[in-house]
């Protein structure tokens, strides 16, 4: 039995290199071990499980969103013939579900920001889905739409932030706090514009106020590195 002179591992009497590390094996009692006589243990091919996995699972996925939408579609236009078309709100349903659940199940070409976008839509389609079953369609272009618009803007510049700017885990909360005080104040403006009400903040400035504070906070923590130092060291991150 010998172990690489490199990385300490374990190895087999068969091999010339460290499966590990890739050192070359020099043992003086077994000079070159004969490689028909001790076949090598480990594979010489590594194998592509993880793609047909994928694939298996976006097919599960896509079949069962499908036979949801179409049992639904089906069960609304036979057995309960009502005037109400409940079944609109499953399959748009297995439609968003299916558009968020597709970077998780296969590999695309599409960046984040498109798949960030593409929710963003699904959202909308699917809200217009519904405004179909309502009375009138005023909310959808007075609230949804925008409040679609809203958290999707929010969610790509909040990844713009990270990818760009800093990763670090301070940077991200202070990204967090503040897209939490731009999406509530929208929604608060959003409502009252609704709404016809004259615009002024009244709950959102509550929270605009704690975030502001708690983000000047770590502003401050990030400028200051020995600051930062520490808390790190404490927090173990
Ligand atoms: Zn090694």
């Amino acid at each position: 039995m010998s172990y690489c002179v490199h990385c300490g591992v374990k190895l087999e009497a068969s091999l010339n290199r460290c499966p590990l590390c890739n050192t070359p094996v020099i043992n003086p009692n077994e000079p070159y071990p004969d490689p028909a006589a001790h076949p090598s243990p480990f594979p010489h091919e590594k194998g592509q499980i993880e793609v047909v996995k994928r694939k298996d699972l976006a097919i599960l996925v896509f079949v069962t969103l499908s036979a949801i939408a179409l049992v639904s579609g089906l069960l609304n236009i036979f057995v309960f013939k009502t005037t109400h078309i409940w079944s609109l709100y499953v399959i748009g349903a297995c439609l968003l579900l299916y558009v968020i659940f597709l970077p998780a199940i296969i590999n695309s070409p599409i960046s984040l920001y498109g798949y960030l976008l593409l929710d963003g839509i699904a959202s909308a389609v699917y809200l217009y889905i519904i405004s179909f079953d309502t009375p009138s369609n005023r909310w959808l272009y007075g609230l949804g739409l925008p409040i679609c618009a809203l958290l999707c803007a929010v969610a790509i510049t909040f990844v713009f932030l990270v990818r760009k700017l800093s990763s670090a885990f301070l940077s991200k909360a202070l990204y967090v706090f503040c897209s939490i005080a731009v999406v509530c104040t929208g929604l608060e403006l959003l409502v009252q514009y609704y709404y016809h009400e004259t615009l002024q903040l009244t709950w959102s400035a509550i929270i605009l106020a704690v975030c502001a504070v708690v983000a000047v906070a770590l502003i401050t923590i990030l400028s200051r590195s020995r600051l930062r130092n520490a808390i790190r060291r404490r927090l173990h991150f």
